[in-house]
């Protein structure tokens, strides 16, 4: 909320598509945490299958057959994923992914993309985008010349910068989110991802899509599965857990038996594979069948619409970049392709525009550096007081 001038909201509840506040304000939430809430707050289901779970214990360290089928989930959903290691959050999932990949290859640097964010690993947190993206943060203080030294950052969507920096040192992993959505929503262009497939490959390096957001999201097998281009190994994360801590790394066997205990790659943690967190995402993958999806497809759209024609209408400068699940109002005339495009924004014109939603009961994302995050939870009622709330805030600007 610093990014537009504002307090927080303390929220009191959360029910659907909606919040409420301490204050007892009322908001249709486009944030939804952030990502996971993809059934929305509190869906019934989720509830009844984390209060399940806890009645018969809230940690064992020890496996349990709910990790044993999510993990099952994912690799039926996400063509990449043969083997399947849950972690409790995105941060180390990406962390361990990295050291996994560094193992393998006998290679320390790494690739990534101006503007991507990958959690707060120590070295990605270089032009990272998110929080670090909302706070002018260009790389975090605390992180070592070391770590630093081992990043190389590119812009997103430029081949000749990708092809240079595999070409200027041996490169353990190129890892970049297939839907950055970190700095707004920004797609790659077209053949973009095949052509990291295919280069990463020539340079003997691992490809890693981090799909942390848009796993099981923008589609059942993220974007990897309609893209046609299969990475090395994928990091999931939020909606994998539905509102609960859990995340994951998964790859080919021969990769992912590099890891402790099979392998000697080590990487552990107490609370992984929690039950709780077991439960609320298989509750929630469960109901992300075909009509889900064109469900959430068709609310994105209504949207994305209605805002960029409530934009037009005003005569304000905007620019929607949508996909199932996810879009970015950008306060730009031109389509943005990297983290200079967003940057570029009429950034207090954003804030301003949410300032206004926010007085009116709506909460957008209060960053140009994220995405709004429509839900099944969301009606078309929401949607339309959205777009009114819109039209009254742009004629506002
Ligand atoms: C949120 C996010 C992460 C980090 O996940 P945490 O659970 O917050 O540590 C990593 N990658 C992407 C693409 C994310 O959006």
């Amino acid at each position: 909320m610093n990014a537009i001038g504002r307090e927080p909201i303390f929220v009191e509840r959360g029910e659907g598509a909606e919040l409420v506040d301490v204050d007892g304000n009322r908001y249709v939430d486009w944030v939804m945490s952030w990502g996971p809430l993809i059934a929305g707050h509190a869906h019934p289901d989720v509830i009844a299958a984390v209060t399940e779970a806890a009645a018969r214990g809230t940690s064992y360290g020890a496996p349990t057959p709910g990790e044993v089928e999510l993990a099952g989930e994912v690799t039926r959903r996400v063509p990449s994923a043969e083997m399947v290691r849950m972690t409790s959050s995105g941060t180390e999932a990406a962390m361990s992914a990295l050291r996994l990949a560094r193992a393998a290859t006998g290679r320390d640097a790494v690739v990534k993309f101006a503007g991507a964010y990958h959690g707060h690993v120590d070295g990605l947190l270089a032009e990272a985008g998110s929080g670090l993206a909302t706070q002018g943060i260009p790389a975090s203080p605390g992180v070592t010349a070391a770590q630093a030294a081992d990043t190389i950052v590119v812009p997103w969507n430029d081949r000749d910068a990708v092809a240079a920096a595999l070409r200027a040192r041996p490169v353990a992993a190129l890892i970049c989110e297939p839907f950055p959505a970190n700095m707004g929503l920004v797609k790659p262009e077209p053949g973009f991802l095949s052509f990291l497939r295919e280069v990463a490959s020539e340079a003997g390096a691992l490809l890693i899509f981090d799909e942390v957001i848009t796993g099981f999201r923008v589609s059942p097998g993220g974007v990897q599965q309609p893209a046609g281009v299969t990475p090395d190994l994928t990091i999931l994360g939020k909606v994998l857990g539905g509102g609960l801590p859990a995340a994951a790394y998964a790859g080919p066997a021969e990769l992912m038996e590099q890891v402790a205990p099979a392998g000697d790659v080590y990487q552990a943690g107490t609370l992984s594979g929690n039950p709780l967190a077991m439960a609320a995402g298989l509750a929630t993958l469960r109901m992300l069948d075909p009509a889900a999806y064109e469900r959430l497809g068709r609310t994105s759209e209504q949207l994305a619409e209605g805002l960029g024609r409530a934009a037009a209408d005003a005569g304000v400068p905007a620019t929607v970049q949508s996909t199932t699940g996810l879009l970015t109002l950008f306060f730009s005339s031109d389509p943005v392709h990297d983290l200079d495009g967003a940057k570029a924004c009429d950034l207090d014109a954003h804030a301003a525009f949410c300032r206004a939603m926010l007085d009116r009961g709506v909460y957008p994302p209060p960053s140009q550096f994220e995405a709004w995050f429509p839900s099944l939870a969301h009606e078309d009622a929401h949607v339309e007081r959205t777009v009114e709330a819109a039209r009254e805030a742009f004629a506002e600007l």
